[in-house]
């Protein structure tokens, strides 16, 4: 059985990609870092429908959990077929009121973070001569965000990255993609008001805002065989937002 490992998989995207996969027939490697609870609910839901499942907690940011991760899931499930770096994290902040800090927790999560899951499952892809690694970066990575200019560098860094690897390893048979999501519905954009989400469905030619099942609908595709000739792409589910 084919493996998928997701990270940020307890909720938002993560969990809508984890489901999806899910249900293609992928054994999961749920990652979490706080959402315990919820990662082990996951795991049961999945369990419950025959999909074999390991919950594994670990910060993205430290290789040494996350190689710990990848050898884990060697140790269950033998393979390692599918990556979905998909944990994140956002900051709304103009320039020059953002800290030291703020910068290097968006850069640690968003770049380091995929650089680290990355290195550690990357042997193992080569030595099988096949995987597909599938990036969430974000529309604000391709057109650049206003007060949002640290996670939109972070993002354009997921992108070159993606289009950088898929060179390096398309000739040991792995595959590197990047999805670019517009405004999906989730935890990270609870934060705005009913009023502002209305004027960006406004502005999205397909009128409306995402859902993670739109995200997830692409990163399945991505990942698996369908896309067989695809590479170093850039794919944004926005609803025409970024045109
Ligand atoms: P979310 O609901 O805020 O979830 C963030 C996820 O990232 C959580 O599962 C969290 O895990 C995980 N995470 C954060 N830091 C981590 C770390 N250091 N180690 C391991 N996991 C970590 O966000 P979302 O909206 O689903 O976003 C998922 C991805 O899509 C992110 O990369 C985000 O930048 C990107 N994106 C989102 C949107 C949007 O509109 N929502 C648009 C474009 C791109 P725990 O809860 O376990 O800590």
């Amino acid at each position: 059985m084919k493996t998928a490992l997701i990270t940020g998989a307890a909720r938002g995207i993560g969990r809508a990609c984890t489901e999806a996969l899910a249900g293609k027939g992928y054994g999961i490697i749920i990652n979490y870092r706080e959402s315990e609870e919820k990662a082990l609910c996951l795991k049961a839901e999945l369990e419950s429908n025959n999909t074999p499942v390991l919950a594994y907690k670990a910060d993205v940011t430290d290789y040494f959990q996350a190689k710990a991760m990848i050898d884990k899931t060697l140790e269950i499930f033998g393979r390692l077929d599918i990556v979905i770096n998909n944990a994140g994290a956002s900051l709304e902040k103009l320039v020059q009121d953002t800290s030291e800090e703020e910068y290097i927790k968006i850069m640690d999560t968003n770049v380091k973070g995929v650089f680290n899951i990355t290195k550690a499952c990357v042997p193992v892809m080569v030595h099988n001569k096949s995987g597909s690694i599938v990036n969430i970066s974000s529309i604000w990575g391709v057109s650049g965000g206003a007060a949002e200019s640290v996670y939109s560098a972070s993002k354009s860094a997921v992108i070159g990255f993606t289009k950088a690897l898929a060179k390096e390893l398309g000739p040991s048979g792995i595959r590197v993609n990047c999805i670019a999501p517009g405004f999906i519905l989730t935890d990270m954009t609870n934060k705005y008001t009913q009023q502002e989400k209305d004027a960006f469905a406004l502005n999205t030619p397909l009128c409306r805002l995402g859902t993670v099942s739109d995200v997830a609908k692409a990163a399945v595709f991505l990942a698996s065989e369908e896309s067989s000739f695809i590479t170093g792409q850039v794919l944004c589910v926005d609803g025409g937002a970024v045109i």
